[in-house]
């Protein structure tokens, strides 16, 4: 599907790049948010956020103050004459909004991930030009994203941008949600033209890590960020840890390096460096599969050490070799590199069972031998 989007150049109430939003995760008093809201422009930021509706992953937290806290932003915008972004979950949040002359709304993560809610949301937003950024869904599934913008394009709305906010993942990371930094680079090379932001606060869950994953997003052409900041962040209301003063805010945005250069060797430099960037992703997630699997060869082994079983089954290992050719082949992989590949993990597979079964006598040399 075509998408029809403005310029980000077109619609920005900044000139400045990155374009940076920040303010508190949530809208918790009148006093917190016009204090937070002052000092951020003081470091010279334009354009504030705030969450106003917050449902949280599990009820009997802290679920936002609601409408009430519109006024409070209405406020903040005509004492400081700035900006606002709000994020909006259904069509009430939209008119409420509309009405309190927010100026940008944002589709957070988890409503991102359901089609009936963007479609709602989209539906509310018909006849209006309001610029809407869409988070990515929680989980890593470029389409539902893609879906999402579309949605809402597709109601008229050409002042769009994505906002990459990572994914939540099932295994433990440093990370509070993995960013996937290929996801967001796919949905930039199939829409050049989607302005693409990043909200390293929610990647990376702590504030010690919001500069390095803002640079990283600068260093592939990100063209904002949207990062939390509190008067008083060990004390919010929700999402404490990863939240900045708004002073640390300010060092952060001075110490970013923006590229300034534009010409065609820059950007040739800029592609390479994408792609450098999703062959470190995959690497990484081969790494990750192949340390899986190794931890399943060792409870394999385990299990057969408690039950006394023998650790070779040929014909295991020859069925193994024979499906992953096949799936190999259907990934244009070929015969000989699968084989190759296949040997090498099964020689490693081997070695560590014989290690957790070595008071069983093993006459197979490595290599040979199946191991589950
Ligand atoms: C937020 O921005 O405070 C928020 C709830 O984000 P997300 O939708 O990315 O979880
Ligand atoms: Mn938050």
């Amino acid at each position: 599907m075509e998408l029809n989007i403005e310029k980000l150049e077109s619609w920005s109430p900044v000139k400045d790049r990155p374009v940076i939003i920040s303010g508190p995760c949530s809208a918790e008093t009148e006093e917190q948010l016009l204090e937070t809201c002052q000092s951020l422009k003081d470091e010279g930021i334009e354009i504030m956020r705030a969450g106003i509706w917050k449902p949280r992953t599990r009820p009997n937290n802290f679920e936002g103050v609601g409408a009430e806290a519109l006024k409070w932003v209405a406020d903040v915008k005509k004492e400081l004459n700035v900006k606002f972004a709000v994020e909006v979950a259904n069509p009430e949040h939209v008119e409420l909004c509309l009405k309190a002359g927010v100026d940008i709304l944002w589709i957070g993560a988890r409503s991102t991930v359901n089609p009936f809610t963007v479609q709602e949301i989209a539906d509310a937003l018909r006849g209006t030009d309001i610029p809407v950024l869409v988070k990515n869904p929680i989980n890593p599934d470029l389409s539902l994203w893609l879906g999402a913008i579309e949605r809402i394009n597709a109601v008229g709305i050409t002042k769009l941008g994505a906002i990459h906010r990572g994914f939540g993942s099932f295994q433990k990371t440093q990370f509070r949600n993995v960013p996937a930094w290929r996801l967001p680079i796919e949905l930039k090379s199939k829409f050049p033209e989607m302005p693409i932001f990043c909200d390293p606060s929610h990647i990376g869950g702590k504030r010690e890590m919001i500069l390095e994953l803002s640079q990283k997003a600068l260093d592939l052409n990100y063209d904002g960020l949207m990062i939390e900041s509190h008067r008083d962040p060990d004390n919010a209301w929700s999402d404490a840890a990863q939240q900045v003063t708004p002073k640390r805010l300010g060092e952060i945005v001075r110490a970013l390096k923006t590229k300034t250069s534009t010409s065609d060797n820059s950007e040739f430099i800029n592609i390479l460096e994408e792609l450098r960037e999703q062959i470190d992703e995959s690497d990484r997630e081969i790494l990750e599969a192949v340390a899986r699997r190794m931890s399943l060869v060792e409870k394999i082994g385990e299990y057969k050490k408690e039950n006394d079983v023998t650790i070779f089954q040929v014909n295991r290992m020859n069925d193994i070799v024979k499906s992953r050719k096949e799936w190999g082949e259907a990934m244009r992989l070929s015969n000989d590199f699968v084989e190759e590949l296949y040997k090498i993990i099964h020689i490693a597979s081997v070695r560590r069972q014989t290690e957790i079964m070595s008071n069983v006598s093993v006459n197979q040399p490595v290599g040979e031998a199946g191991e589950e």
